[in-house]
């Protein structure tokens, strides 16, 4: 096969994906995120809004016509069956770009920045998972303070999403992000060498 690994980065909201994402890339790594894409895919004009439109109605777009992100997040935030909808309408588009995106790259292996990453896009999407973990605490903290939010509020969104114990049983290496943000950039060092050596040696193909 000639398309390099695809490592899927995922993690808790605020538990550093983004700052990981850039140590890879710092050492010209291609990086990738399923957010851009998706974003991009319902820019105006884009396909995939009039699906959006005929399965979640008017009331998710504003007046000019463009998505109304903040009201579709709002109305799939605590209804599991309109989130599946949205991920039935979007999934397959992020799922081909992707595959184009990351055949296309030359390198050994690429990183793929997925927050919503499942077991079942194994295979599909990505070859390996690669979780970063942080501890509750630092987690609630990073968030309050990047988004300025109440604890209260920092607190339903983080327990909105997966769980960490289900999230670490996904992966296949595990970046800890408890410590200084330098600390991070030696554990990325580490899996760049492993990294580079799997996908020489070819021993991640499914
Ligand atoms: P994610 O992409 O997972 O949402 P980010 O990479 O944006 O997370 O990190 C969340 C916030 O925490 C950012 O403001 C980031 O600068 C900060 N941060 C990340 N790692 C650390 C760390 N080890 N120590 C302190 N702050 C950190």
């Amino acid at each position: 096969m000639n398309r390099p690994l695809r490592v899927g980065l995922t993690g808790g909201v605020a538990s550093g994906k983004s700052t990981v994402s850039q140590a890879f890339a710092r050492r010209g790594v291609p990086t990738f995120s399923a957010d851009e894409i998706s974003h991009e895919l319902t820019e105006p004009g884009a396909p995939a809004l009039a699906r959006i439109r005929a399965s979640f109605g008017d009331g998710v777009f504003t007046p000019g016509g463009a998505l109304d992100r903040a009201a579709l997040a709002e109305q799939i935030f605590a209804d599991a069956e309109a989130r599946e909808r949205l991920e039935g309408i979007l999934h397959p588009p992020i799922a081909s770009e992707l595959a184009a995106l990351t055949s296309a790259c030359d390198a050994p292996y690429c990183v793929v920045e997925i927050p919503l990453l499942e077991p079942r896009h194994v295979g599909e999407l990505v070859d390996r998972v690669l979780v970063v973990d942080v501890s509750a605490e630092n987690q609630l903290r990073r968030l309050q303070t990047r988004n300025g939010l109440t604890r209260a509020a920092a607190q339903s969104r983080i327990v909105a999403q997966k769980s960490r114990e289900a999230r670490l049983a996904m992966a296949d290496d595990v970046i800890r992000n408890d410590g200084l943000p330098a600390e991070i950039d030696a554990q990325v060092e580490a899996l760049h060498v492993l990294y580079t050596d799997l996908a020489r040696r070819g021993e991640w193909a499914p």
